[in-house]
């Protein structure tokens, strides 16, 4: 199915950014302590702004997937978020374990998204980004009652998005998949992530890679996009807090020179990218 890009665009690319903060911490790995929750704050008062200074610099408006804890907590972030002109997209309250929990809850918290939503943006969001890109089996129907534009959790595809099917998994046959949603799913990728890759959680994820590894990693899903993939794709995620560490972000800030230095790269929001989906 094909995105339609505007004439002389080859490849349309999102570096979402996942603008998590104290949530992280203490929605997915269960950790409060000051230590854990400073990192937080860097991502906040000191990666942010680095962020959007880079992207400044070089004229790019991108997707914040804010969780409402971080809008709360680091309201003046918001507001630089904001000016700069980038949108920002739904992410849970508080990093909440999506596949966890009992759809009555998870009804409480896209409420919850709406309300303070509109009291801090201004409007209902269009996307959705699942914490830890986590679903239950009611996250999809969940998203088309609340009335959402698009989703970007899912790995369905990779440079191509598409129409998410609900699964009836069965336990002793096939399992089935349902008809297409009306959500457009933008994927994404472990592979195009930062955090797994780079951010060092202590007996749980060793992180700190060498970046000229997950430079290379990124150029070449970048590079198979754009030779192979006709009207592509590419969604990327990075955390302030990870990416903005001095060592990623000159990585980073070389990877979108890189992908500067190219023909016909058009970087969008993912609402953008969502608007040139034709069936
Ligand atoms: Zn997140």
């Amino acid at each position: 199915m094909p995105i339609v890009h505007q004439p002389g665009t080859r490849i349309a690319v999102s570096l979402g950014v996942d603008f998590d903060a104290h949530t992280v911490w203490e929605g997915s790995f269960g950790f409060s302590s000051p230590s854990y929750l400073s990192r937080g704050e860097f991502c906040a008062d000191v990666a942010t702004p680095r962020l959007l200074n880079l992207f400044r610099r070089n004229d790019i408006q991108t997707t914040w997937c804010t969780p409402t804890h971080t809008m709360e907590t680091f309201p003046g972030s918001i507001e630089q978020i904001l000016s700069d002109g980038h949108e920002i997209a739904a992410h849970g309250c508080r990093h909440e374990r999506i596949g966890a929990l009992e759809v009555a809850e998870e009804r409480r918290l896209l409420d919850q998204q709406m309300k303070l939503h509109k009291q801090f943006i201004g409007r209902e969001p269009r996307g959705y980004r699942s914490p830890s890109w986590d679903f239950s089996p009611n996250t999809l129907a969940l998203l088309e009652e609340y009335g959402f534009d698009w989703d970007s959790s899912l790995m369905g595809r990779d440079f191509e998005a598409y129409r998410p099917r609900p699964l009836n998994r069965s336990e002793d046959g096939p399992h089935v998949f349902g008809e297409p949603s009306p959500i457009i799913e933008i994927p994404v990728s472990w592979y195009l992530d930062d955090f797994p890759a780079l951010e060092y959680v202590s007996r749980i994820n060793p992180g700190l890679a060498s970046t000229e590894v997950t430079y290379q990693r990124w150029k070449d899903h970048f590079d198979f996009a754009y030779e192979e993939v006709p009207n592509a794709i590419m969604a990327l995620t990075v955390h302030p807090q990870t990416i903005g560490r001095a060592s990623n972000f000159l990585m980073f800030r070389r990877l979108i020179d890189y992908m500067k230095s190219k023909d016909g790269v058009a970087f969008m929001t993912l609402s953008e990218i969502c608007d040139t989906w034709r069936d």
